[in-house]
């Protein structure tokens, strides 16, 4: 399924399968998780894609070449992030800080990523996964769990933590947050009542409207909803001295809003990207929590039905496409 240009549907494409260079592993893919970065590139928010890029970075697959010098062997099951390479040599991949790499490539976005048959990846960026899940159901650890648990690591020890926007992200880190022995509140949609019933199922011990304080201030909030507006809701939620940290790649404006709602040492952050010692943290926690993921799958072709279905906030967890060769397989 290839991007043209935003606002255009993804069309379906035949393309060559792809060769693995020195370094690299060919990936038949099994599943692809649809993540809310896809819909963000799709729409043009994000303005650099490869041209005719192939979205997806939330691949689980089976490497079925390696390159010279991959450190992967041949029907080894893999997951293929977003992180796709940095350059190892810049300022901030020398201080461990490869998210921020300013040469880094990203999977799905300036590499062709997952809403494919077949995928190249860099195999030094490419982790293992955990036994006991299937394809389907690993596929949003790679995103929606990755960058979700680098987001909770920079709520810091916060105990009572509010989550905006219970999708995909916030499903999965509620359990590692539960699992932590933080308390979890849910802010969803005002009125969207499945979200709310979703949330207290995954263990949040409240769940309401975002636009409204929750019953007690919070120590940390994570934003996944792309809202700028609920950048001051959140603050107002927060107690002093407590953080409030936007998880996406993509926010509206955040309006303005009174001094006094940020004085008293709160702080927002951001998180860009994920580095792979996030990857292999969340892998190792993700079967001892144990995470479990609700997924609703898709034939690949039908990409774009799914990306509509995350836009109108109508998925109930994390949408996965399976291309056809495996969505048939009994
Ligand atoms: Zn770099
Ligand atoms: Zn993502």
């Amino acid at each position: 399924m290839v991007f043209d240009g935003p606002g255009r549907p993804l069309r379906s494409s035949e393309l060559p399968r792809p060769e693995p260079g020195p370094g690299q592993a060919l990936v038949e893919v099994s599943a692809c998780g649809v993540c809310r970065t896809d819909l963000h590139v799709c729409d043009g928010d994000l303005h650099e894609p490869k041209p005719h890029v192939v979205p997806g970075h939330e691949i689980v697959g089976r490497v079925v070449a390696v390159g010279e010098g991959a450190p992967l062997v041949e029907g080894q099951r893999v997951g293929v992030p977003w992180l796709g390479w940095t350059c190892g040599e810049c300022e901030y991949c020398r201080r461990d800080q490869e998210n921020l790499c300013e040469r880094a490539r990203f999977t799905g976005y300036t590499l062709d990523g997952g809403y494919a048959d077949y995928v190249v990846a860099d195999a030094r960026y490419c982790f293992a996964l955990p036994e006991g899940m299937g394809d389907a159901e690993a596929a949003p650890l790679l995103c929606a769990g990755l960058i979700g648990y680098r987001s909770l690591r920079m709520a810091g020890d916060a105990r009572r933590v509010g989550l905006y926007g219970f999708g995909a992200a916030a499903h999965i880190v509620a359990q590692v947050a539960r699992w932590q022995g933080r308390e979890v509140h849910a802010f969803v949609r005002p009125g969207d009542e499945a979200a709310k019933a979703f949330a207290l199922s995954l263990g949040a011990s409240w769940a309401g409207d975002s636009n409204e304080p929750g019953p007690e201030p919070l120590d940390a909030a994570i934003l996944y909803a792309p809202v700028g507006a609920l950048v001051p809701a959140a603050l107002r939620a927060v107690r002093p001295g407590g953080t409030v940290v936007c998880a996406g790649i993509h926010m509206s404006d955040i309006p303005s809003f009174p001094y006094a709602w940020l004085w008293r040492e709160r702080s927002i952050v951001s998180v860009a990207n994920l580095t792979r010692r996030d990857g292999e943290e969340f892998l190792a926690i993700a079967p001892q929590v144990p995470v479990r993921t609700q997924v609703e799958e898709y034939p690949l072709e039908r990409a774009n039905e799914a990306l509509e279905r995350l836009r109108r906030g109508e998925l109930s967890g994390a949408a996965v496409l399976r291309p056809g060769g495996v969505a048939t397989r009994p």
